[in-house]
């Protein structure tokens, strides 16, 4: 492995131009939160050999949560782990502190970021693996006629990863807005606008440059009556990521269903919202037919693999599940 500086910035500006140097430079800089998914990667040689490695961690101001009435303020350094214990967070954003609390493993919350668990790069077993595939610069993705049982069902083409971020379908669910800061000062992004399928971009699974940091993500205020939940499936019963999962909110006024959002995790390259199947249940009382109706809706135009057709089954029951749970209905 060739030999990097680890660079530690005092503050954000600092890190900001450590990233604009390197690319000035010709060279291959990567910021870490964590570092729990990137030092792997570098170790296993998966994506280019950096000159530097930009660690965030001492950078202050960036690791507290800020709840209130008007809406909530989290920063990018925020561990996934107190995301998930944060009271404030659990009782006005449940789908989020659920789908925190549903991250891989103790250790992983422990150390994993927000904005590096949202950052994350895909879990494709081939990508992993070290395959040129198409993600890699090569020219095919081995999952079209290969094991493409973990891959997408929406939006696949010419990659069919699915987004592996947990975090990350419960931020599009809850309407959240990221600040991005780059060279050029902080922009802000919508989170259902912030991830990319790789149809617009194979290379990289979000609207970030290279030299641009996602730095902290803003809920909007909580609404009475808006209940929420994260419900994921995996291949075993711990440590992974999700083969479906669902993030929904509901507003409820007694049975009737005010406003809804529906995001599918598992199924497609970026956190995946139903907006056809939210319509269902706009206005309605919840019953068993209409939760179906609204599965039923949120799985058509799924266009499966030839083996991950049974994600359309599993999703459609996950959601049916869910909008009965979380409306009470169940
Ligand atoms: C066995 C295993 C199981 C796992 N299971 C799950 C799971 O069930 N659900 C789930 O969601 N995840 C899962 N993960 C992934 C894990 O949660 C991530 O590795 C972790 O959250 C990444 O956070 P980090 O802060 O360590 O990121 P880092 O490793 O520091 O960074 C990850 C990526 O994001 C970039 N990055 C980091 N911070 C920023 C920033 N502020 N701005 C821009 N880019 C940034 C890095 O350059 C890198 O490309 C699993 C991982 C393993 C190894
Ligand atoms: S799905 Fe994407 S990451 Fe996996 S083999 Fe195909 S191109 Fe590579």
């Amino acid at each position: 492995m060739k030999a990097f500086a680890n660079l530690s910035p005092a503050t954000l500006a600092e890190a900001v131009e450590l990233l604009g140097a390197a690319r000035a430079n010709g060279e291959i800089a990567y910021p870490a939160g964590g570092g729990s998914d990137l030092l792997g990667m570098v170790k296993d040689e998966l994506v280019a050999a950096p000159d530097s490695i930009v660690d965030l961690k001492r950078i202050p101001g960036l690791d507290s949560i800020r709840v209130s009435d008007s809406g909530t303020a989290i920063g990018g350094l925020v561990t996934v782990d107190t995301l998930a214990g944060d009271e404030g967070i659990r009782l006005r954003y449940p789908v989020l502190a659920e789908a925190a609390a549903a991250v891989g493993t103790p250790q992983l919350k422990n150390t994993g970021t927000i904005a590096g668990n949202v950052c994350q790069r895909p879990w494709c077993w081939y990508f992993r693996q070290g395959f040129d595939c198409l993600k890699r610069g090569g020219d095919q993705c081995y999952s079209v006629i290969g094991e493409n049982q973990q891959h997408a069902i929406f939006g696949g083409g010419p990659s069919f990863i699915v987004h592996p971020s947990d975090t990350a379908n419960a931020l599009v669910a809850l309407d959240a807005e990221f600040q991005v800061a780059g060279p050029n000062g902080e922009r802000r992004v919508p989170a259902s606008e912030f991830f990319v399928l790789p149809r617009d971009n194979l290379q990289r699974e979000n609207v970030l440059d290279a030299d641009e940091l996602l730095v902290g993500i803003s809920l909007p205020a909580s609404q009475a009556g808006r209940n929420g939940a994260y419900r994921k499936v995996m291949d075993r019963e711990a440590w992974t990521h999700a083969v479906v999962s669902v993030a929904l909110t509901l507003d409820m006024d007694g049975d009737v269903c005010r406003d809804a959002c529906i995001v599918l995790g598992g199924v497609a390259p970026i956190p995946w919202r139903v907006s056809a199947a939210e319509d269902v249940l706009h206005g309605q009382g919840i019953t068993a037919e209409l939760a179906q109706q609204a599965a039923d809706t949120a799985l058509e135009g799924a266009q499966p693999l030839a083996k991950n057709g049974y994600k359309v089954t599993m999703a459609r029951a996950l959601v049916r599940r869910s909008v009965l749970e979380v409306s009470g209905t169940a």
